[in-house]
């Protein structure tokens, strides 16, 4: 009789892990998830939507040219090319699951509009609830799906390399259980760094673990200091470095017409660019930034939505709401928060980090489809594409045999920072590796954190990581501004 064949291990329960374990039927996977349901990832917090090229008029190479344009031209275009036209098939894909897309009275997908966008061309689910209703339609699949087995709360902290190649994972669960996975196919779906920052989006599980458990194993990092700020967080506790999410502003909003202005009412975006409200992040980032170290609030004034409010944007709604603010009759203050990585793992179009048998995918990855900056909802497509292509690639191809050779070693990244140490990360990486940025600033705050190469733990080593790309990188480009960039 023959030895069973280990199982494809994917760790991640966000758009990207499922995309992987779905599309590599019948390859038996098994997905690892910190939290149930996806509840934890970020991407069930996504609200904007999924960008594809499907509406009258548009096409996937406008897609592409938004996409590079985003992306300061930083971009794969061989991946930027593939992202945009596999993403009518994408969107196929959800509907065949039962994901109902919002439509307008005729029937129609209602396809709405973010910044860098040309084009009406994001579909999105329960209004500014898309994320909650992608996830949701991907838990379904994967747990009527029989090639998954799913393990939930349950975290991947280590992995064992043979010669050099992958040979298992060690898990441990929320009780201090631990166990080992034997496998020879890992794929790294972990999400982003937000959490790394006093101000982000990002779930708190987004703090670049899976990213330090890569290198630690052996993989590259690729362009670890573009990361993307969104221009409106709700401006509530920023700055307390505890590492719960600021309430998402969704950009659909200006999309629907908001505009952001500052104390005096005057419009923020005005003659800066010639999308004004809609420009690209960056931009529009570094804006409110500027207001806001001027000593001035930026607010979004979305009360012409008025009675549409609960049903357009229920989740906005909800959370201005708890914080005792009317949308429908008052302006929103704001906040940019770090949202999105590009960097991360470097990889090839396929996954592929260099280690034999460790893969990377979604926001932990960087496939290079991002350039320096990410055209707005790009992310969960990419999490849809290159999820399904990895996950195709599982099934077509044979089962890669376990290391037979070398020393078995384990690698991880070793002990975390505490809470205290996490709180003053947190505000050192928001003031230095910011919207702006400077080098005086990156080299002190990379020396503070060298000083204490063990209190910070390994997000400290991580964040030196970002840092010291950050520094290299002296001129500006994409989401990475230097003040005193050439
Ligand atoms: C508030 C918000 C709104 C957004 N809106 C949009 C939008 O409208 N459109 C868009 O395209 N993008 C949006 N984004 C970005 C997008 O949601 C993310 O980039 C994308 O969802 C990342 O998907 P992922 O699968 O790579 O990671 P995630 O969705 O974050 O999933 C990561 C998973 O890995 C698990 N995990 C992490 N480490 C471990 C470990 N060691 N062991 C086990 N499991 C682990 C986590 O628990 C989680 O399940 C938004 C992001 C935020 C924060």
């Amino acid at each position: 009789m023959s030895a069973p064949r280990p199982p494809l291990v994917v760790v991640g329960g966000g758009v990207a892990g499922l995309s992987v374990a779905l599309a590599a039927a019948p390859r038996p996977v098994l997905l690892l998830a910190r939290g149930r349901d996806g509840g934890d990832s970020a991407s069930a917090l996504a609200q904007g939507g999924i960008a594809a090229a499907i509406g009258p008029g548009d096409c996937p190479t406008a897609h592409v040219h938004d996409t590079l344009e985003a992306g300061a031209c930083h971009n794969d275009s061989t991946a930027v090319q593939y992202l945009a036209e596999q993403a009518p098939a994408a969107i196929a894909r959800l509907q065949a699951l039962g994901l109902a897309f919002d439509r307008d009275d005729d029937g129609r997908l209602r396809l709405g509009r973010e910044g860098g966008h040309h084009a009406d061309r994001i579909v999105h689910a329960g209004g500014d609830a898309s994320g909650a209703a992608l996830v949701a339609a991907l838990w379904r699949a994967a747990r009527a799906a029989g090639h998954i087995e799913l393990r939930e709360g349950q975290q991947a902290l280590a992995l064992l390399l043979r010669g050099g190649a992958v040979a298992g994972v060690c898990l441990s669960d929320a009780q201090g259980g631990s166990a080992l996975v034997e496998t020879a196919e890992v794929v790294l779906a972990t999400g982003g760094i937000g959490a790394l920052f006093a101000a982000s989006t990002n779930p708190a599980g987004a703090d670049g673990n899976g990213l330090a458990l890569g290198l630690a194993a052996g993989a590259q990092a690729r362009d670890l200091e573009f990361v993307q700020f969104h221009p409106t967080a709700l401006a509530v506790g920023e700055g307390r470095g505890d590492g719960q999410p600021l309430p998402l502003v969704t950009e659909a909003l200006r999309g629907a017409g908001a505009r952001l202005y500052d104390d005096q009412g005057r419009p923020l975006m005005a003659g800066l660019h010639p999308l004004a409200d809609l420009a690209p992040r960056d931009l529009v980032a570094r804006t409110v930034w500027q207001t806001v170290q001027n000593g001035e609030g930026a607010w979004l004034d979305a009360t012409a939505l008025g009675e549409a409010w609960p049903s357009r944007f229920p989740t906005v709604h909800a959370a201005c709401l708890a914080h005792g603010i009317d949308p429908a009759t008052q302006r929103i203050p704001v906040t940019p928060a770090a949202h999105f990585h590009m960097g991360g793992l470097a990889t090839d179009r396929d996954g592929r980090t260099g280690v034999r048998g460790l893969h990377a995918v979604g926001e932990v990855a960087c496939n290079r489809v991002h350039g320096a900056n990410r055209l707005a909802s790009n992310s969960l497509l990419e999490g849809l594409v290159f999820g399904h292509r990895l996950g195709r690639q599982f099934a077509e191809a044979g089962v890669l045999p376990m290391p037979a050779r070398g020393t078995h070693v384990w690698t991880g990244s070793g002990p975390a920072a505490g809470a205290e140490a996490m709180a003053r990360l947190r505000l050192l990486l928001w003031n230095a590796l910011g919207p702006v940025r400077d080098g005086t600033a990156l080299a002190a705050t990379r020396r503070m954190l060298e000083a204490d190469a063990d209190g910070h733990g390994w997000q400290g080593r991580l964040a030196v990581r970002m840092l010291a790309a950050a520094l290299e990188r002296r001129g500006s480009l994409g989401a990475h501004y230097r003040s005193d960039g050439r």
